[in-house]
């Protein structure tokens, strides 16, 4: 089987919101085998800059666009075709935009390689730790704490047991950070996990007094409070504080998650599968499960990275939950023809050969940016 073509699809709602929200649009990636059959991936980056990425033509050994690197080759030598596309990035890539876009390729190789071979991903993987994920609700606050608890309520009678908000306008003001706190746990109860998602915008000695202000409302982790650079403060926080602290999404390397843990010293790593893709993301939770780290997924785009999160945490021993966006954006809620099904707070890991989840091509052709 070789890769015949490499496609970088991007999709955008008409009107996209200023806010923190990735849910608005998505770059998809198809990968064409000449075996006829196609695998599916996805990237959470700059989607135009992936785009790029993807299509730009040799330059020099050492730039040259993905598709170029990979037609002819076989899709099944994943690791081997992971190396083959950082060697041949390695002026312009090694972090950030390229590893995003080679996420994305990974995720369709694997897809590719689970039809081919018949079984699902996480098989391939050697999983099967568990065959459902207790999923939580992850949110964006809205702008009043009323409007936020009422989000809350609704997750809790879907079946949720356990709640994410993240972002602005929460973090500017102690008073108004407890009250949409307190309207929170006042809606869903004791038994209800909460999570905070800050946004990235404390400094260390910050998070460690709103820590202690928010101890009331029994948080389960605080995530992102700090800019990801600053991996001195994470550790000051982490030690500082009994609330969990968890982080990750803006990384998308090992290393990364390496000095996360060691310097960061974080609770809970994020691993994105559409910025990480599964091949790392597997020793990514390799190296956490060695420190005693549980890994979770970062998600806020469409069923593809649910997909690749249910099998990425699958087949690795020290996860727990799964991250689930249920911001309504039809991108994100309805690309996937076989939608993955969130009941009573868990989802499936799937069981069809591959990742699971087959694009509409009508909501393709609906939201595509050509
Ligand atoms: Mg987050």
């Amino acid at each position: 089987m070789k890769i015949t073509n490499v496609e970088a699809l991007y999709l955008r709602l008409p009107e996209i919101q200023a806010r923190t929200d990735s849910s608005q649009d998505a770059l998809i990636v198809k990968v064409t085998t000449d075996a006829g059959i196609v695998g599916w991936g996805e990237v959470d980056s700059c989607p135009h800059v992936i785009k790029a990425i993807i299509e730009a033509p040799v330059s020099h050994t050492l730039v040259t666009g993905l598709r170029s690197l990979l037609i002819g080759e076989d899709p099944l030598e994943i690791e081997r075709l992971r190396h083959k596309m950082y060697q041949g990035t390695l002026y312009y890539g090694r972090e950030g935009a390229v590893i995003h876009a080679m996420a994305g390729i990974d995720l369709a190789l694997w897809d590719i390689k689970g039809k081919a071979l018949g079984q699902p991903v996480y098989k391939l993987l050697g999983g099967g730790f568990r065959d459902e994920l207790r999923v939580y609700a992850s949110n964006m606050f809205q702008f009043t704490a009323e409007a936020t608890a009422e989000r809350a309520r609704i997750a809790v009678e879907q079946g949720y047991t356990a709640v994410k908000f993240g972002w602005e306008p929460f973090g500017r003001d102690p008073k108004q950070d407890c009250a949409y706190l307190d309207a929170i746990r006042q809606t869903v109860g004791d038994e209800v996990d909460i999570m905070l998602d800050v946004g990235l915008i404390w400094d260390a000695k910050t998070t460690l007094q709103r820590a202690r202000l928010f101890e009331p409302y029994n948080l389960y982790w605080i995530e992102e409070p700090l800019p990801p650079g600053d991996l001195i403060g994470y550790g000051k926080v982490a030690e500082g504080t009994p609330t969990r602290i968890a982080a990750g999404e803006e990384d998308c390397t090992v290393d990364g998650f390496t000095r996360l843990m060691d310097i960061g010293k974080i609770d809970v790593a994020q691993v994105d599968l559409t910025r990480c893709g599964l091949t790392q993301a597997m020793k990514i939770a390799a190296l956490a499960q060695q420190r005693g780290i549980p890994v979770i997924n970062h998600n806020f785009t469409t069923d593809i990275n649910v997909a690749a999160s249910l099998h990425f945490l699958a087949s690795v021993p020290n996860a727990f939950i799964m991250e689930y966006c249920v911001e309504p954006s039809e991108i994100s809620r309805s690309l996937a023809k076989n939608p993955i099904k969130i009941i009573d707070g868990h989802a499936d890991v799937p069981q069809e050969p591959g990742l699971g989840v087959e694009p509409n091509e009508e909501i393709i052709e609906k939201y595509l940016v050509k």
